[in-house]
């Protein structure tokens, strides 16, 4: 949530910060704003709404020249998207830019106005800027440092100090920062997607550790100012990734980027034809030992979590609890040093699955992390990391990380299930070549897509659909119809299909369209039947489902025909209509599909 950016060195600022915040859009659209030195002054240009409102104020002569500024780009916790509420906050001696949530903002700002302190905004990042200026005695270090012991909760913080006009402050707590290491330039930004343009070399800034920023170089210091040696890293993340090219909008394109991001992930964890995940620390012996696993997560990474239960219990007849992140944490979880605690994450950074980590690890179980953001926090606080190779994913309704997520579902399923006895070298080999088998089987699913947007344009009208399914085709369901809703808007429902004869049903009536999944053939006949339920209460039913199962007109509208795998792997393909029906259902409602309302991707705040 937030995108941060920060820029020194010897071309215009503002233009270099506006591009960064581009990339970092998909962290929060409800508002922009950028603060420049301009003739030794902090100028602050702001605006509610999408960064092309800001560029507009800007062209109508609110740009702030300089070489030295920071930016930000809002996804509201604290006080309505206003133009008041943008960052950056503070005044004409200190001004910041602020990711995270600052929980005892209350108590810092009473004492600050009892110190005579007034303020605009109704954000707990203006106390952070107000209680910095408080502080401020001629030495950035220091006051950052006074600051720190006072504030709890998140934050990432890119800071300007009237009396240092070329020097960027950054620091950060929980809220992720990295520092982009250029020629003669420097950048802070919240994930390395701003600066890729610009150079690959980057710092991971540690929790309060105080970095000083300017053109020629980069410190970082403790809260005592002793200095830090900091290891240099480099990005490996193509530039173009993190373009459009050429495709209507991200969601389009990183559904197409499917079968390559998911060959990238799996490859390098196949060794002699079986599953090889030992480079993430997780080994053979470790895997045949485990009682019990847990995937702990949220949103669409959950719901991999949730196909990888129906794959483990069935393949390696080991116990999987699937948790939602928030949720884990509040129930006093029964957990053990037998299990293998996994969190999924795309970003590594989502608040409620760290503070799931957390306790897990307080529990004494092992930890294993599955994430897409390589250094981000997830991936180094687990015991073990498994990064899945999506290359960034920036339209805000995931889809090619769920994919990716789910093939490496897949490869634990099988090692876990060889480690454990419960199926022979050559079954796992059989399933892993299945495995490596689905890009290309994706490729004639990706063409499917005008069927898919025949399909949305039955359901754009609709204010509300089912998706039902039993067993696999269930746990996929709620994937298809979180997406539908993210981006279309439109109310819908999963639910197991067997179960809607339990009360649900009485909602069916002709204005409610189901999709129905029906991949599992030990279930298609009841599945089937279930269908016909609905088909009889007038329901408009379209059916995804393997190409060589016959279904009747009088059964299903709409049907989507897919290549014929083994049903256990299934859902790999299944998963795509599902998105494209979302995608279509979202354009043709003319719905902003990147960025929907009330969103954003990476949610670093409980
Ligand atoms: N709490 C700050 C605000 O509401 C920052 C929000 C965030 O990082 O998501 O403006």
């Amino acid at each position: 949530m937030c995108g941060i950016v920060g820029y020194v060195g010897n071309r215009e600022c503002a233009d270099i910060l506006v591009d960064g915040l581009k990339r970092l859009e998909y962290r929060g659209y409800d508002s922009a704003g950028i603060a420049v030195f301009q003739n030794g002054k902090i100028k602050v240009a702001k605006s509610k709404g999408k960064l092309v409102d800001l560029e507009q104020k800007m062209e109508s002569g609110e740009k702030p020249h300089g070489i030295c500024g920071i930016g930000h780009t809002r996804w509201a916790t604290h006080g309505e998207p206003s133009d008041i509420n943008s960052h950056p906050h503070g005044n004409k001696r200190v001004t910041i830019v602020h990711n995270g949530i600052i929980e005892n903002y209350k108590q810092i700002k009473d004492f600050l106005i009892a110190q005579g302190y007034g303020f605009e905004s109704e954000t707990d990042t203006e106390t952070v800027a107000k209680l910095l200026d408080y502080y401020y005695d001629g030495n950035p270090i220091e006051t950052i440092s006074k600051m720190i012991d006072k504030v709890n909760g998140s934050y990432a913080l890119g800071i300007l100090f009237r009396d240092y006009p070329d020097t960027i402050y950054a620091v950060r707590k929980e809220s992720p920062l990295i520092i982009g290491l250029g020629e003669n330039e420097n950048f802070i930004a919240s994930d390395v997607t701003p600066i890729l343009k610009h150079t690959r070399k980057y710092y991971l800034l540690e929790h309060d550790e105080i970095a000083i920023i300017n053109q020629t170089g980069v410190k970082v210091c403790t809260t005592e100012g002793e200095e830090i040696e900091k290891e240099e890293h480099i990005a490996d993340w193509d530039i173009d990734a993190a373009e459009k090219g050429g495709y209507e909008h991200f969601m389009l394109k990183e559904i197409n980027e499917q079968p390559t991001a998911i060959r990238t992930t799996i490859s390098p964890r196949i060794q002699n034809d079986l599953p090889y995940l030992e480079e993430s620390g997780l080994t053979f012996e470790m895997l045949k030992n485990y009682k019990r696993l847990f995937v702990v997560a949220c949103g669409t990474a959950m719901h991999a979590g949730l196909v990888g239960k129906y794959v483990i219990e069935k393949l390696a007849r080991v116990e999987v609890i699937v948790d939602i992140a928030s949720e884990f944490r509040y129930r006093n979880p029964i957990i053990s040093e037998d299990d293998l605690v996994i969190l999924v994450s795309q970003s590594g950074e989502t608040a409620d699955t760290i503070a799931a980590l957390k306790l897990a690890k307080e529990r004494g179980a092992t930890t294993l992390a599955i994430v897409n953001v390589k250094g981000s926090t997830i991936a180094r606080e687990a015991d073990l990391v498994i990064y899945t190779h999506a290359g960034p994913e920036i339209s805000v309704a995931s889809t090619k990380a769920y994919s990716v997520q789910l093939s490496i579902m897949y490869l634990l399923a099988f090692e876990l299930a060889y480690a454990k006895g419960a199926i022979t070298e050559e079954r796992c080999k059989e399933l892993t070549k299945q495995l490596i088998d689905i890009p290309e089987k994706l490729s004639e699913v990706l063409v499917l897509k005008e069927r898919c947007q025949f399909i949305a344009s039955r359901l754009v009208n609709s204010e509300s659909l089912l998706y039902i399914g039993r067993g696999l085709d269930y746990a996929l369901s709620m994937e298809g119809s979180l997406k539908l809703k993210e981006i279309s808007y439109i109310h819908s429902e999963s639910y197991a299909a067997g179960e809607l004869k339990h009360g649900t049903i009485s909602l069916v009536t002709e204005d409610m369209p189901v999709v129905a999944v029906a991949t599992q053939s030990d279930l298609l006949e009841k599945t089937i039947s279930n269908v016909k339920e609905v088909k009889a209460r007038g329901a408009k039913v379209s059916i995804i489902c393997p190409e060589d199962v016959e279904i009747g007109k009088d059964v299903a509208n709409h049907l989507i025909k897919l290549p014929k795998m083994e049903d256990i792997l299934m859902p790999m393909l299944a998963a795509v209509p599902m998105q494209y029906i979302a995608y279509y259902t979202a354009v043709l409602k003319g719905c902003d599909v990147d960025q929907p309302r009330n969103l954003a991707k990476s949610v670093t705040v409980e």
